[in-house]
């Protein structure tokens, strides 16, 4: 299955997703006819004059300067990014957790209110609620999945509408075309983090967002060997994120090693998130009708709450699955243990399967009152479907079940 782009008859036919992901912005017959663009190697950049210099400060003639602000590996990655997500411009970062906080230190200042979903991704929650507060900004956590609670929440001093969908850890869902709809009518940004989906299952920009969040970490680069992460939105905005956000306050500046990496990542997305999500789909359906298994979260399920939402906005349902045992925080302990091809480790979005608990990994620095607010459970098991065969990984999972 492809996701078709949304585009008028009238307009050129444009080249299909996984074409964009291989080819857009790079000529492999230019230069030396490398197949593969060239990794840029080089901190500073030489300037002819001290004319050229100064012109190029100033943003008045196009070139490098030094690669704390861009570098031609990097900016590819960004050319290519910016396309698949159908943004104006991208920004990418040294982490998925670079790409939040710079973003945020551009876009807010004390005074300010920033209102996030009640789940989100546990060192977004941490900065938000120990970082950004700190320093005088307002941190809101409101039940996204409703927008008439947004809607109810909103102020004048709400600048930045902020959430996850999928949601990390719990599956939920966040309708991204109703709440962007409310934000921008009261002035405010709204912020995507689309690590679950990547720009093969959802466009939040076409949506109405304004930006769009990615660790890079995850499907983009799929292979498990890097940390990248990904701002995408109005042009005029990333400027001010990379000359003030990425440069000043937060440095997280990616290398172009990696940004190398994750382009080559981008060049079989469309292939692998095929397969995540057809066998998280036999998964999810597997586990739906094990009796020591009270609940599985996955927007591809028919009894899933929001199943039509995720229909609308994703073109699939996606490669994460959780689900809650009966037996509560124990039976998730000795199922965690008794896993053989599942691997226990956090991140997601990598060739091999991989398993987590929350409540003693990724959420474990959340109080429990906390996770029962943000909603998630001490039974909670998150499990990110990875590419190998899935009758191995059912067969692993039940004998694992049978051991919980
Ligand atoms: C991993 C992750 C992040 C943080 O990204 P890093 O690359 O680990 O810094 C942010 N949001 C979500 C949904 C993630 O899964």
């Amino acid at each position: 299955m492809t996701t078709p782009d949304r585009q008028t008859e009238t307009e050129t036919p444009r080249a299909g997703f996984a074409t964009r992901a291989i080819h857009h912005a790079y000529d492999a017959y230019a230069g030396h006819g490398s197949l593969n663009p060239p990794l840029y190697l080089s901190s500073t950049y030489t300037f002819p004059t001290v004319e050229d210099g100064s012109a190029r400060f100033a943003g008045e003639q196009a070139g490098f300067v030094y690669s704390r602000v861009g570098n031609p590996t990097t900016a590819l990655l960004e050319a290519r990014l910016a396309d698949l997500e159908g943004g104006e411009a991208a920004l990418v970062t040294a982490s998925g957790q670079g790409a939040t906080t710079s973003l945020l230190w551009t876009l807010l200042a004390p005074g300010d209110e920033i209102i996030a979903d009640k789940t989100l991704y546990g060192c977004t929650f941490g900065f938000l609620n120990h970082g950004l507060a700190k320093f005088g900004v307002k941190v809101t956590h409101v039940d996204l999945t409703d927008a008439a609670n947004l809607e109810a929440a909103i102020n004048p001093a709400t600048r930045v509408v902020f959430f996850e969908t999928p949601a990390n850890p719990n599956m939920r869902l966040v309708d991204i075309a109703a709440i962007s709809a409310i934000a921008r009518r009261h002035g405010a940004k709204t912020v995507v983090d689309n690590t679950y989906c990547t720009p093969y299952l959802q466009r939040p920009l076409e949506l109405g967002a304004d930006f769009v969040l990615h660790s890079a970490t995850k499907y983009l680069g799929g292979h498990g060997d890097l940390l990248a992460g990904a701002i995408v939105g109005s042009k005029d905005t990333l400027d001010q994120v990379r000359f003030y956000g990425l440069k000043d306050m937060t440095g997280a500046v990616l290398s172009s090693q990696d940004a190398f990496l994750v382009l080559r990542g981008l060049k079989t997305l469309a292939l692998r998130i095929d397969r995540h999500c057809a066998s998280a789909l036999g998964v999810a359906g597997f586990l739906a009708e094990h009796p020591k298994i009270a609940v599985v979260h996955y927007p591809g399920l028919t009894t899933f709450p929001q199943h039509a939402l995720a229909r609308r906005q994703m073109a699939q349902p996606g490669g994460m699955v959780a689900f809650e045992f009966r037996g509560g925080i124990d039976a998730g302990r000795r199922f965690m243990n008794a896993l053989q091809l599942f691997t226990r480790a956090v991140s997601l979005g990598d060739a091999e399967s991989l398993a987590q608990h929350p409540a003693s990994m990724t959420h474990s620095f959340y109080t429990p009152e906390q996770r029962a607010e943000h909603l998630i459970g001490e039974g909670l098991v998150r499990l990110s479907v990875g590419l190998e065969d899935l009758d191995d990984l059912l067969a692993d999972l039940r004998q694992a079940l049978n051991a919980a």
